[in-house]
């Protein structure tokens, strides 16, 4: 029996995909062997490349001026491709929004190799709200501006997209896919692919063409976007079963209605939780308003001494991964496409039953 899995990532995925990739494991299209026993360079695995970027450019519009890479080293990776794909241009100076956990190892990152200006931060509020775009202080010459719509701890998500001059930049490993995507406002948009796109190990990022040749000279050749694009993302050997599997999501998502209906369901989910939760003297959110993330939705209990209770027996009705990050401590329910409605109506009434047995 599949339980409710609220996991932040790897995180939960469509059942109907996981059914298929187990009946065509050990014989793909006949083929007699599997989809991973097979050459990436071969007619039928480059098809299967091809669908999964021709569904994902019809699931999130892309422009045709954008590419579409699936790359290896997770969003990590993308930290250090980032400064190393936009510095060589002139600039080596970036804008940050610090929004929190992963801004921070962004930031990190980019300063080994230039300098970095965090133009707005969240930090005085420990985190718990997107930094209005009001008092910015944008550096006239910046490279670009980095941002992450979606904080994956805290649960913290911009409700805006921000505007700025210089290419943005985005990190969006925990909300791509959760609804339609201005994409032409962006530079470039980067994921890891293990919550809404599908297993770990392969992270995707759509660069618009004309930022292709402004990495920085001696460029490790496995983070040069440049090279990933010339090659079809075939430079070296890829993790063609995560694409693949990447691939099967996308037409699920497709046959669901696409990000236009996933963004109905985040919102309905969320919005079921967050209810609960503000209509609760038990437990509670320690996101503000308005920022409050439609993916990941941390909450804390008001007697913490009995978090370890509330998570065994969470685990016992079959309510999977409910534990906070250990940075920040508490709960965290994540509410990825994968997860169904009946998931959070399940969670909810637990959290009542839980919260009536101790009034
Ligand atoms: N950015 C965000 C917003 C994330 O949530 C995560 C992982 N949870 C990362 C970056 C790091 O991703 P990876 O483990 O693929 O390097």
């Amino acid at each position: 029996m599949r339980k409710f899995n609220f996991c932040a990532g790897p995180a939960a995925l469509p059942e109907p995909v996981l059914r298929q990739a187990q009946q065509e494991l050990l014989d793909w299209r006949g083929l007699g062997c599997s989809v991973m026993e097979i050459s990436h360079r071969s007619p039928e695995f480059m098809e299967v490349a091809e669908r999964a970027e021709r569904d994902l450019r019809d699931l999130l519009k892309i422009p045709d001026n954008y590419k579409v890479l699936f790359l290896q080293g997770g969003a990590t990776g993308q930290f250090s491709a980032v400064p190393w794909n936009l510095f060589g241009a002139g600039s080596k100076k970036a804008d940050f929004i610090h929004s929190g956990h992963w801004a921070a190892k962004a930031i990190k990152e980019a300063r080994r190799y230039g300098q970095v200006n965090v133009v707005a931060s969240s930090e005085d509020r420990n985190f718990s709200y997107a930094p209005s775009a009001d008092s910015w202080r944008q550096s006239p010459d910046a490279a670009y501006l980095h941002y992450t719509p979606n904080e994956t701890i805290s649960g913290v998500e911009f409700d805006y997209v921000p505007e700025v001059d210089c290419p943005l930049v985005a990190d969006m490993s925990s909300t791509i896919l959760s609804h339609p995507l201005p994409v032409e406002k962006f530079g470039v948009i980067y994921a890891g692919a293990q919550k809404n796109i599908g297993p770990s190990g392969i992270a995707v990022a759509l660069v618009r063409e004309d930022l292709l040749d402004r990495s920085m000279e001696n460029i490790p050749r496995s983070l040069s976007w440049k090279v990933a694009a010339d090659a079809d993302s075939m430079d070296n050997t890829p993790p063609t079963f995560a694409w693949y599997l990447s691939g099967l999501v996308f037409q699920w998502l497709k046959a669901q209605g696409g990000v236009e209906a996933m963004a109905k369901q985040a919102e309905q989910k969320s919005a079921l939780l967050y209810r609960y939760l503000d209509s609760s003297d038990f437990f509670s959110s320690p996101v503000e308003k308005g920022s409050r993330s439609r993916m990941n939705v941390p909450f804390v209990l008001a007697d913490d001494s009995l978090d370890k209770q509330f998570l065994a027996e969470a685990k016992e009705v079959g309510l999977l991964n409910l534990k906070g990050h250990r940075s920040v401590g508490g709960m965290r329910a994540s509410l990825y496409n994968a997860v169904p409605l009946e998931a959070v109506e399940a969670l909810v009434k637990f959290m009542a039953d839980f919260e009536a047995r101790r009034a």
